[in-house]
């Protein structure tokens, strides 16, 4: 059968250039592909799949960062099973790994990477405040000084892996200036609350926590992490990871709508041969297509050390978009079936809802690229 996923022979998305890619493809059918639409139904997040990866080295490749097509391939095999699956590792390798990585100490380096880098500790990345994600400035988490004590007091959501974390990154208020800093999940004062009625990206764990007057020391603070712009730089690492991670879930979709229609005999003849579904098929090969060439060149301009925030606006805005609308068409060719949780792509959608959301919406980066070719600033 002919497969849509590269149909512009870009080298990049060759699979068979990167043994940890197939040998990570390998792992997820052997213990996941089957298990995801349970895990998703119950809202679990496999307990042995950090310390599977962390075996297979791929969350040392992601946390060091060194080589960002392989790097974009891992987070597109993980994504071609489930978002939440990619969402962990974005999480504990491109936030909360890279924030301590490029900004920690070297005390604080020897005290997290290790465990990071094998699965035995989570990590997570707490920048976003109830009162609003899109604005992260008007943030009211602070830390202040107490009879001789720093003490943190304030309320995150939307916390990945904030059930799981062993160390959060934590980003507030200290001097009136933004500063990342290191805080154990387990300190005194700090109150993790599962999310537990989320429709989307079900396998994902996600916390809101309260800081209750959290007892730090300025050894926690990350040295190279005093503004806003040092949490924004973990992101945009981040989101261009999600713009390859999107590609494999629509690689899942297109494949199944595709498969399905050849076999689903409507008419006395195959869905696929009628003229309406394959534009559909047409219009999602196109926006794969699209969507991949812009990962390749974003992954290109990284390598030469290039890349601008408003390109990978760009690209998170349009591959996360795209993917949407794929998985949606394949929802709609699938008909009834497609609602179902073994069809995958109505679980799929669900989770690229929150992907369009978060790490910047949709609305916010069309806004980044409009600032920069209007040089109109629409956020002031
Ligand atoms: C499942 C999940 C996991 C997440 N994980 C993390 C995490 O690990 N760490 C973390 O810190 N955060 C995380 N987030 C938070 C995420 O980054 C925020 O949800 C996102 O930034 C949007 O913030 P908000 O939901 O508060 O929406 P708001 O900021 O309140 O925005 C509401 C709507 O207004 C629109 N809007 C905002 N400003 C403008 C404007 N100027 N003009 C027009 N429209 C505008 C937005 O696009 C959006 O549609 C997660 C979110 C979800 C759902």
């Amino acid at each position: 059968m002919y497969r849509p996923q590269n149909i512009l022979a870009l080298p990049e998305l060759s699979v068979d250039r990167y043994p940890l890619v197939e040998k990570l493809r390998a792992f997820l059918e052997e213990g996941f592909s089957k298990r995801i639409a349970g895990l998703y139904e119950a809202g679990e997040f496999p307990g042995e799949f950090a310390k599977g990866l962390g075996g297979l080295g791929v969350l040392e490749q992601v946390l060091t960062g060194d080589d960002p097509v392989l790097e974009g391939q891992i987070f597109r095999e993980l994504e071609r099973v489930d978002s939440g699956l990619r969402s962990f590792v974005s999480v504990q390798c491109a936030l909360a790994g890279n924030a301590i990585s490029s900004y920690g100490s070297s005390e604080q380096k020897k005290r997290w990477l290790p465990g990071l880098i094998s699965g035995e500790s989570i990590g997570s990345f707490a920048l976003t405040e109830p009162q609003g994600g899109s604005d992260p400035a008007n943030m009211l988490t602070i830390v202040t000084e107490k009879s001789g004590k720093l003490l943190l007091g304030g309320h995150k959501f939307w916390v990945t892996n904030g059930t799981l974390a062993d160390v959060m990154v934590v980003w507030a208020k200290f001097k009136g200036k933004i500063q990342g800093l290191l805080v154990s999940a387990r300190a005194p004062g700090v109150v993790v609350k599962p999310i537990e009625n989320k429709l989307s990206l079900r396998v994902s764990k996600s916390a809101e926590v309260v800081f209750q007057d959290v007892e730090v020391a300025e050894s926690d603070f990350l040295p190279g992490a005093s503004s806003l712009g040092k949490a924004l730089a973990c992101l945009n690492r981040a989101r261009l990871g999600i713009s390859w991670g999107v590609l494999g879930a629509m690689e899942d979709c297109i494949e199944a709508a595709v498969e399905f229609s050849k076999s689903r005999i409507l008419f006395e003849k195959p869905l696929a041969s009628f003229q309406l579904t394959q534009d559909k098929i047409y219009q999602m090969v196109r926006g794969l297509s699209s969507a991949q060439l812009l990962a390749v060149q974003l992954t290109k301009l990284k390598t030469a050390g290039e890349l601008q925030p408003y390109q990978v606006s760009l690209g998170k805005q349009n591959n996360v978009e795209a993917a949407l609308q794929a998985a949606r068409s394949a929802r709609e060719i699938m008909g009834g079936i497609g609602v179902l949780a073994e069809s995958k792509v109505m679980r799929h959608a669900c989770n690229l809802e929150t992907v369009k959301t978060y790490e910047g919406t949709s609305e916010i980066h069309k806004l980044v690229v409009g600032m920069k070719i209007t040089g109109s600033n629409a956020f002031k």
